[in-house]
């Protein structure tokens, strides 16, 4: 079986001759559809458990899947450029912030079909008319040497703007969507007044100028430069599992803690997908999306990308995801921090979060 995946760039240079990357049994030809059909998928994800997915699932139902991977932003200006012209079924990406900018951009249809696999899913991890939803979960929460940092000092992210923690914070730049949507729910507990507090009280705190993503502000900590860095939970139980004997030295340099965001709860985030508004294989992408939504298809995303997955009652294998214990989570609707986001990135550039 081949997997054959072509870089967003060349296919939007291709213009109306797109071609779709094939996952699954092309066959011999490998140049159509089979009897089943397909289903187009859209991604700004290009994770191992995805692609064990369409793999799956055209092995389930022979519906061929072709996926187009690209950077959210980038993934969702192309969607709604093409409008009815795009032949998106289903449209994938990362961050409740970016689900909001694609449903703001007029890219998603509601699938009504599917209202029972979405009652499996709580409310606030979908969008509130169902435009979109939830299908595995991560945790912003804080990564911390064990041997720097007592645990017990840090009940809340408020604790991170305390000045004990002068030159001691590693955490990437506001620019991402992880740290506007962390802002943006602090926002919606605190107001933007004590949130504008904290975060000067983290740009106080900085160890070193924000550079790189979350798996180098754990490095950095491994490395001595930093005590506690702002990073997604897959990305220290990616290093803490890894196959990879370094690697899994900067997992056990560290512990993960998910305390609560100005006492509401662990930042809880999403990857979320929606039916497009113009799936030309609607049928199909219903079929997928039933599959995401089922046991089956959720396990991937705690077995193989150490997320979390969005439908209640799931069981899975993966012992690190375990040792982080329970989640307890700000019940706000995720669809909220998308609308705060824009506040989110004023007060960084107030504080000089670069
Ligand atoms: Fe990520």
């Amino acid at each position: 079986m081949s997997r054959l995946m072509k870089t967003f760039a060349a296919f939007f240079m291709a213009g109306s001759a797109l071609t779709l990357a094939a996952c699954g049994d092309t066959g011999a030809g490998g140049d159509g559809a089979s009897d089943a059909g397909e289903v187009n998928i859209y991604t700004a994800r290009h994770y191992a458990s995805d692609y064990a997915i369409y793999d799956a699932f055209t092995e389930a139902t022979g519906i061929e899947v072709n996926y187009i991977e690209a950077g959210g932003d980038l993934l969702i200006e192309r969607v709604r450029m093409d409008a009815e012209r795009s032949p998106a079924d289903i449209v994938i990406t990362v961050d409740a912030g970016r689900l909001w900018r694609a449903e703001q951009a007029g890219l998603f249809q509601a699938a009504r079909e599917l209202a029972e696999e979405l009652e499996g899913i709580p409310a606030n991890l979908r969008h509130p008319e169902n435009a979109w939803f939830g299908f595995s979960t991560r945790v912003r929460g804080i990564a911390y040497a064990p041997d720097r940092v007592d645990a017990n000092t840090i009940t809340d992210f408020a604790d991170l703007a305390d000045p004990r923690f002068e030159d001691r914070i590693c955490v990437r730049s506001s620019g991402n969507v992880y740290n506007q949507s962390l802002m943006a729910a602090l926002i919606n507990t605190a107001g933007p007044e004590a949130a504008e507090a904290w975060a000067a009280g983290i740009v106080n705190n900085l160890a070193r100028a924000p550079q790189g993503g979350d798996t180098d502000q754990i490095r950095a900590i491994a490395a001595g430069e930093c005590d506690v860095a702002i990073v997604n939970h897959y990305y220290a139980a990616r290093l803490m599992n890894s196959d990879d004997a370094a690697d899994r030295a900067v997992g056990d340099a560290v512990d993960f803690m998910m305390p609560p965001v100005a006492g509401a709860g662990a930042h809880v985030n999403v990857s979320g997908a929606g039916l497009a508004a113009n799936a030309p294989n609607r049928d199909n992408a219903i079929r997928f999306l039933e599959y995401l939504l089922s046991e089956e298809g959720q396990r991937f995303f705690p077995e193989l990308t150490n997320e979390y997955p969005a439908v209640e009652g799931v069981s899975y294998d993966n012992a690190v995801l375990d040792g982080f214990g329970e989640i307890e989570a700000d019940p706000v609707n995720v669809n909220a921090l998308g609308e705060n986001a824009a506040e989110a990135q004023r007060i960084f550039d107030r504080v000089g979060w670069p």
